[in-house]
């Protein structure tokens, strides 16, 4: 059985720890690789190497780290096929999706070759009489980041790319999940020329999670996954005087307004609610029905629900692929069981669905859940599964309540032609995200990424200029020079009186 190894200070290691994770190809539903689980001196040694590394790639000049990020762009497009492969072989998602993941994480290194031009700081001349002033910003030093299983290229490149554009070290903790395919990055960054012990690859499960938290040496954490783990990371890499951006878990809601085009909102919300088989943090798990809508909005969505295209992701032709485990997947079903017991009407069972061939692999199909209230579990709980709940509300007012008062506030989406309640919604809702007419509004790189509520604990949200403000602190200058060798030459022997 291959075992994954970590990437410490260049070099492919199995590492210290004893223990080991099984990773499985979700299609199959078989054991393809393990993955150790490091322990302290894992960590020790990626940090001992971090700290040799670290001053000579701070000291190094942002364009030098610039053209680094500029060759391993290339390479990333160039591989992303293998990487697309790997995403899909641990993960489950489709190839074509995979690939988009790749695209979508590609973006946040094309920003972070901006190195010169994002740290650049501010200057204002003549704050007083002969005093300037500026503001520089400088790296954290170590840096860490631990990311789900959900987007294993895409979110580990929220955050590594700016942490090492921006002169720092940065200790990568996959999911143990789907943990190759950060090894394939790190050695993508080393033949980028990015020095050894400047990104590193360190595996584990929650241990290795509370060793980077209580490490002094490292500064800074970055986190996304669940609500409950995020709120965790928070609490305990703050507590231990770290800075901390934890981005956790979602229910995004859409509202549908009965002016929207319905062709075109149905299209939206089948892709937004069963892509990746619902396993993303902007995934819209609710759709508000106002008014009249409703029940063509139920029928049409129905249709196109029953006949998803669901197997194998290697297969392209499919339009979902199985979940990550089969743990995962007896949740799912859970929950679709309570949502029956609850009382909400079942349209669509996606429930005990087998793929000809793939008979272990952990498949299960959209399901379609109509009159569903707060109280229920599929409404309170994030399902992270093919399954759409659809809620209905008399008026847009009731309806924005209904997002509003959720916990979660990663995401919202309004479905309308009417550019009024769209401004209404964008105004008024509580959410970091905002789709009009757009059902998964992941911001460009260039803008920051992140949610309000129990979908993000800290003050910085990820990537773009709240990237560069994460991964930097800042020093302002206030400078004056005392009369110099303008004033005319000396000819006196100089004294210190
Ligand atoms: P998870 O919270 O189970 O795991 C995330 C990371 O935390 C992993 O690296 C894991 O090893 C670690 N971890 C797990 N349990 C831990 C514990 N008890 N103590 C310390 N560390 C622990 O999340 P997941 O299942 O891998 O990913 C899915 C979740 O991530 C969903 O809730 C999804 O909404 C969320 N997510 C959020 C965003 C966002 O941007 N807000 C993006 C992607 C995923």
């Amino acid at each position: 059985m291959m075992t994954i190894p970590h990437v410490i200070d260049g070099r492919h290691t199995e590492g210290h720890g004893t223990r080991r994770a099984d990773v499985f190809n979700p299609a199959s539903g078989e054991v393809a690789r393990q993955v150790p689980l490091g322990d302290q001196a894992d960590l020790e040694a990626a940090i001992a190497a971090a700290r040799k590394a670290f001053p000579a790639w701070a000291e190094t000049p942002p364009l030098t780290r610039a053209r680094i990020l500029f060759r391993a762009r290339d390479l990333i497009e160039a591989r992303r096929d293998d990487l697309a492969a790997i995403i899909t072989a641990e993960h489950g998602k489709v190839l074509s999706d995979a690939k988009g993941e790749v695209t979508r994480g590609l973006e946040v290194v094309e920003f972070a070759t901006a190195a010169p031009e994002i740290l650049k700081g501010e200057y204002t001349e003549q704050v007083s009489r002969g005093i300037d002033a500026w503001t520089m910003r400088q790296p954290l030093g170590i840096t860490a980041g631990i990311t789900p299983f959900n987007f294993p290229v895409m979110v580990p490149l929220w955050m590594a790319p700016m942490a090492i554009a921006t002169g720092n070290c940065f200790i990568l903790k996959p999911s143990e999940r789907d943990p190759s395919a950060s090894v394939l990055l790190a050695d993508i960054l080393k033949e980028a020329g990015l020095p050894d012990g400047v990104f590193q690859v360190v595996h584990g499960d929650k241990d290795m999670v509370n060793a980077i938290l209580e490490h002094p040496a490292i500064q800074a954490v970055s986190f996304v996954g669940s609500t409950p783990i995020a709120k965790h990371v928070y609490a305990t890499g703050t507590a231990a005087g770290k800075r901390v951006q934890a981005l956790g878990g979602a229910k995004n809601h859409a509202i549908v307004m009965p002016d929207c085009d319905l062709e075109k909102t149905v299209d939206a919300l089948i892709g937004a609610a069963y892509g990746s088989a619902g396993e993303r943090c902007m995934a819209i798990s609710v759709a508000v029905a106002v008014g009249p809508v409703a029940d063509r909005l139920v029928s049409l969505i129905a249709e196109r629900t029953r006949s998803l295209k669901v197997g194998s992701g290697a297969d392209d032709s499919n339009e979902m692929g199985p979940v990550v485990t089969a743990q995962h997947r007896a949740r799912i079903g859970r929950l679709v069981d309570a949502g029956v017991e609850q009382g909400a009407t079942l349209v669509v069972d996606g429930r005990g669905l087998t793929v000809p061939g793939h008979e272990k692999g952990f498949f299960i199909g959209g399901s379609l859940f109509d009159n569903v209230t707060t109280e229920m579990d599929i409404y309170r709980e994030e399902i992270f599964g093919p399954v759409l709940c659809v809620m209905r509300a008399p008026d847009f007012d009731a309806a924005l309540k209904i997002v509003n008062d959720s916990p979660y506030g990663n995401g919202s989406a309004i479905f309308t032609r009417d550019g009024d309640t769209a401004r209404a919604f964008t105004h008024c809702v509580s959410a970091g995200m905002i789709g009009i007419n757009v059902p998964i509004p992941v911001p460009m790189a260039f803008h920051s990424f992140g949610g309000w509520k129990d979908s993000l604990f800290g003050d910085h949200h990820m990537h773009g200029p709240e990237g560069v403000r994460f991964f930097t602190r800042m020093k302002a200058i206030t400078q004056r020079w005392p009369a110099g060798i303008r004033a005319g030459a000396e000819f006196v022997m100089p004294t210190h009186a």
